[in-house]
């Protein structure tokens, strides 16, 4: 092979070559191989200086437009492949601006304690007082100075949570019943206030109350109550009437009725359980009022003479109502909620309708 054909050769081999770098380094050791001191280009030079006189210009001047041609290759290459390395650098270090933002939500009061807030609030404009008692409380307050009898089917343990002292151990012939539980309703507050309050007495006792239910889509194990009582003198059956009448019409409109229906309660004499009218079908009947017209919402009545016989207030003098609410259901009744347990299952997509 001639000298001229080698050059051609290696031109042609090192074209491709530079066509191929796909980095700058790939492309600076090509440059090394046929440019370099120890390179291809040079390698044949070397041989010019055995050839005859006459042929070495012509040689000479073939290999200087080789290198030119190749110089100028890696040149344009190396400008590409720049270019197209910076913009894999810009690209991978790029903050997309587009991207929406990440929205906080802003936090809120759980629907339960909105609604009881709102209760408490009725009634401080009314004048009453906001008291609170423990949630492990004493059967004392709890059952026996409520009138409850020994053998009241509320104190088993099938309904009622008790509490034991497990620091000495187990000991499986205490029994299952002691002298602590947990509060079934916010009533032995009503003791509590009446111990070391003489009357005129008007307060208000929201609180957690606990009962042995297995939660479905009416009972909770654990709900929040609303304890009211009043006691003053000459307070009537009539005053509770008007109190609660007025407190469901704020709770749920000034168009709404409200009847109360005769019940029983330990604790209170007479006792009643109040309703107010339906808001869907305005009282002619539906699916939501069980087609009676009417929705039970609380009970009440005239506070027991054998309570007052507890806390030492004298019956002859002192008369007064009491009543309890479960928030839960008032919250159910006006925002037509099918399962109680939904409000305690902390499912955010149902609990941020409110
Ligand atoms: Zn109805």
């Amino acid at each position: 092979m001639s000298i001229i054909d080698e050059l051609q050769s290696l031109k042609a081999e090192a074209l491709a070559s530079i066509a191929d770098a796909e980095t700058l380094s790939q492309l600076d050791s090509v440059r090394v191989t046929f440019l370099g001191k120890k390179g291809s280009l040079t390698r044949v030079l070397r041989g010019v200086g055995f050839l005859p006189a006459e042929e070495r210009p012509v040689v000479g001047k073939i290999s200087n437009e080789v290198r030119a041609v190749l110089e100028a290759a890696i040149q344009e290459r190396q400008a590409a492949l720049a270019e197209a390395d910076l913009a894999a650098r810009v690209s991978a270090d790029a903050i997309d601006v587009t991207l929406p933002g990440r929205k906080r939500l802003p936090g809120r009061k759980h629907l339960i304690n909105q609604i009881a807030e709102e209760v408490v609030d009725i009634f401080l404009g009314l004048g009453y007082m906001v008291a609170e008692g423990p949630e492990v409380e004493l059967d004392h307050y709890n059952f026996t100075a409520l009138n409850h009898p020994p053998t009241h089917p509320a104190r088993s343990a099938t309904d009622t949570f008790y509490v034991r002292d497990l620091s000495q151990g187990l000991d499986e012939d205490q029994g299952p019943v002691t002298e602590v539980l947990l509060r079934t309703h916010t009533s032995p507050v009503q003791v509590r206030v009446m111990e070391r309050q003489k009357p005129p007495v008007y307060v208000i006792v929201p609180g957690r109350v606990y009962r042995r239910d297995i939660a479905d889509p009416s009972h909770l194990p654990q709900f929040q109550q609303i304890e009211g009582l009043a006691v003053d003198e000459g307070i009537t059956f009539g005053d509770l009437k008007g109190t609660l009448d007025y407190v469901c019409k704020e709770l749920f409109g000034r168009d709404r009725m409200t009847r109360f229906r005769p019940h029983f309660f330990p604790f209170t004499e007479p006792s009643a359980e109040v309703d107010v009218s339906c808001g869907i079908c305005a009282g002619s009947g539906c699916r939501f009022c069980k087609k009676t017209g009417w929705l039970e919402i609380l009970g009440c009545g005239i506070v027991d003479p054998n309570v007052f016989g507890y806390v030492d207030v004298d019956p002859e003098v002192h008369t007064g109502f009491a009543f309890g609410m479960g928030v839960e259901r008032i919250a159910a009744l006006r925002y037509d909620i099918p399962d109680l347990r939904m409000l305690v299952e902390g499912d955010m997509r149902f609990l941020r309708q409110f």
